[in-house]
């Protein structure tokens, strides 16, 4: 059983590929592409474990000749140093201009795939396998690939869409359940940004979801991919209406920053900033108090944290000031006005933090 979604953006139009059993046939759907023989596999120690000879094989009987990359497992293979030990796999592998550069693993190895894909000859052919739920429903679709810079995350990057993503269900049955919880953030996102009935299929099937209901995760991926693939064609260069995806953003970041982006995994930071915009809107008087409950409810189901730890307020507030959506000085920030609707407005960093420092978010 498989889905496909198309994301649809001119000449780089490309398809997701989304279901149980694909790893297995990933090379047959590549064969299609017009593709190089050689290709070069980047993946870390825990996913290649599990996912390379699978994989190694299935692109071998596509008439590929695949070589494999190693980076550290974790957010220290996103920095320049790894890219470039990258740059001299890939020039062993000899990827030339229609060779493709694989991406096996999570959003760590999507983005610094991605980024050298992008970069090396100018751009080469990039292929999207995510294996944690979050890089099946939000990073490997879009384009933003990156590594990090001692002053901030993702400071060094740039958009380059990939020429196919193969979402293999089958790779979530070893993930860790707070990966799988985590990635659920993003998920109810999309629910509360645009789609009130998404929402709804996950205050029913939520359980499913955390069991590995392979329907459940179907649906879930496909209906995320489409919401994100449809923000995506409007808007490939994040000049205003990508922002949206950004809902609970603003808090979360913060959150991140503070802790040292150690104490949470992003996901976790995304639910409680979901919620600190939720009371927020209340307050303004633009969100209900019934919806917010639906919302918290639905987040603690997922084991995700709704509310805030004790964060020293006046490095939570400059924090706050470092968000990327600050425009001449003014802080702004997606608030929903309904499960399925939300809006960019102004706020000011006062606003955010009455809410989060008064234990409103609880
Ligand atoms: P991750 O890539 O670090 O993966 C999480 C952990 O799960 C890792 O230890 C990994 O080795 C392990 N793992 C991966 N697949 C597995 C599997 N199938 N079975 C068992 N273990 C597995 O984390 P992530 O949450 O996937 O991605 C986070 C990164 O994604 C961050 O660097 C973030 O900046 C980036 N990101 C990028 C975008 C974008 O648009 N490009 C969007 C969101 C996040
Ligand atoms: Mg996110």
């Amino acid at each position: 059983m498989a889905g496909e979604l198309k994301v649809d953006l001119g000449e780089r139009t490309y398809k997701i590929h989304c279901g149980s059993g694909l790893l297995p046939v990933a090379g047959s759907i590549l064969r299609n592409l017009n593709l190089a023989a050689p290709c070069l596999v980047v993946s870390n120690a825990t996913v290649a474990g599990l996912y390379w000879p699978v994989l190694e094989s299935s692109l071998k009987a596509g008439g590929f000749n695949p070589h494999l990359a190693l980076v550290p497992d974790g957010e220290e293979a996103k920095t320049l140093q790894v890219a470039a030990s990258l740059y001299d796999s890939a020039l062993a592998a000899g990827i030339e201009r229609r060779a493709a550069v694989i991406a096996l693993g999570g959003g760590v190895v999507g983005d610094v795939s991605g980024f050298i894909a992008a970069t090396w000859l100018r751009g080469v052919p990039f292929i999207q396998v995510p294996t944690t739920l979050l890089a099946q429903v939000d990073s490997s679709v879009g384009g933003k690939v990156a590594v990090n810079h001692p002053g901030g995350k993702n400071l060094i990057g740039a958009f380059y869409q990939p020429l196919a993503v193969i979402a293999d269900l089958d790779t979530l049955t070893t993930l860790p359940p707070r990966e799988i919880r985590a990635g659920l953030a993003e998920v109810i996102k999309y629910g509360v940004i645009g789609d009130a009935g998404f929402f709804a299929y996950l205050e029913e099937h939520l359980e499913g979801a955390l069991a590995g209901d392979k329907e459940v995760l179907e649906t879930i991926v496909l209906r995320s991919c489409a919401m994100k693939a449809a923000v995506v064609a409007r808007d490939e260069r994040e000049s205003g209406l990508r922002a949206v995806l950004n809902f609970g953003h603003t808090v979360g970041h913060a959150v991140e920053a503070v802790t040292g982006f150690t104490a949470y995994r992003h996901g976790e930071a995304v639910a409680m900033g979901m919620v600190a915009a939720a009371r927020l809107a209340v307050r303004r008087g633009m969100f209900s108090m019934e919806e917010t409950g639906r919302l918290v409810r639905l987040l603690a189901r997922a084991g995700l944290p709704v509310t805030l730890p004790d964060l020293d307020p006046a490095t939570f507030r400059a924090a706050l000031g470092h968000d990327k959506k600050i425009r001449q000085g003014q802080l702004r920030m997606v608030l929903p006005e309904s499960l399925g609707r939300v809006r960019l407005v102004p706020v000011s960093i006062e606003e955010i933090a009455a809410v989060v420092e008064n234990g409103a978010a609880a």
